[in-house]
């Protein structure tokens, strides 16, 4: 689950998901392996706006997308523009690659570091 900290305006929908996995498959950063998918809104357990979740069973299994793959839900705030979105779309993948390696969903702070490194590795490859 990637939450915003602060309240902040309503954003408008700029990207789809297929843009966005199309330009990071182009870069060599494929996420063919996940089912991304979009809901127009995510509430956190706090009842804060979230970007994206990565939902998982009571026994620690991912939930599956359309295709059957591990689903990502990625909100509108998660398409406001390339850098959240990919930020967005790699923090949950590190949740799900917690989950399968240590059977749990691992903490914000490594999954957000994670997606920002990803982001740098995007942003090396995309200009
Ligand atoms: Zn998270």
């Amino acid at each position: 689950m990637r939450q915003r900290s602060t309240q902040s305006r309503q954003t408008t929908l700029t990207l789809n998901i297929r843009t966005v996995t199309r330009i990071l498959g182009r870069c060599g950063m494929s996420v063919r392996g996940y089912d991304i998918e979009h809901i127009a809104a995510l509430l956190g357990p706090d009842g804060r706006s979230a970007y994206g979740a990565s939902p998982h069973n009571g026994h620690g299994r991912p939930l599956a997308g359309a295709r059957g793959r591990p689903l990502i839900q990625v909100s509108n705030l998660a398409l406001s523009d390339i850098r959240t979105a990919v930020v967005t779309i790699f923090h949950e993948i590190a949740h799900h690659r917690s989950y399968r390696t240590a059977g749990h969903g691992g903490s914000e702070a490594e999954a957000e570091r994670y997606g920002q490194r990803m982001f740098e590795q995007f942003a090396r490859h995309w200009v």
